[in-house]
């Protein structure tokens, strides 16, 4: 009995963490959803971009509607990286022009 109440008092802790930090969210202009988790089933949040965030995983959320295949949603996630990887690229080139720049004078 005293164990199982230890248990129970350290999830209520860990809730509580996860309920202040989505308060934070909501405070920083964050709205509640309807939909909740497909991992902890807690109430998701749109952050300001639009991205749905689970406040007690700490992770994004990415929901497919019905009909909706999955490749879609993993052509989404492959456009990121690329978007990333192209960034860190032109961050590269510019260097390498600057570094040329630099030579020649
Ligand atoms: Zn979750």
């Amino acid at each position: 009995m005293r164990i199982y109440f230890g248990v129970l008092k350290m999830a209520e802790k860990k809730d509580e963490k996860y309920i202040k930090r989505m308060a934070d969210m909501l405070r920083q202009g964050s709205a509640l959803t309807d939909l909740s988790c497909p991992v902890c089933a807690s109430p998701l949040l749109r952050l300001k971009d639009g991205t749905l965030w689970c406040a007690k995983d700490e992770k994004k959320v990415i929901v497919v509607k019905e009909g909706e295949e999955q490749a879609k949603v993993t052509s989404a996630m492959a456009m990121e990286e690329l978007q990333k990887l192209s960034t860190a690229l032109s961050d590269l080139l510019d260097n390498l022009e600057k570094i040329k720049k630099m030579k020649k004078s």
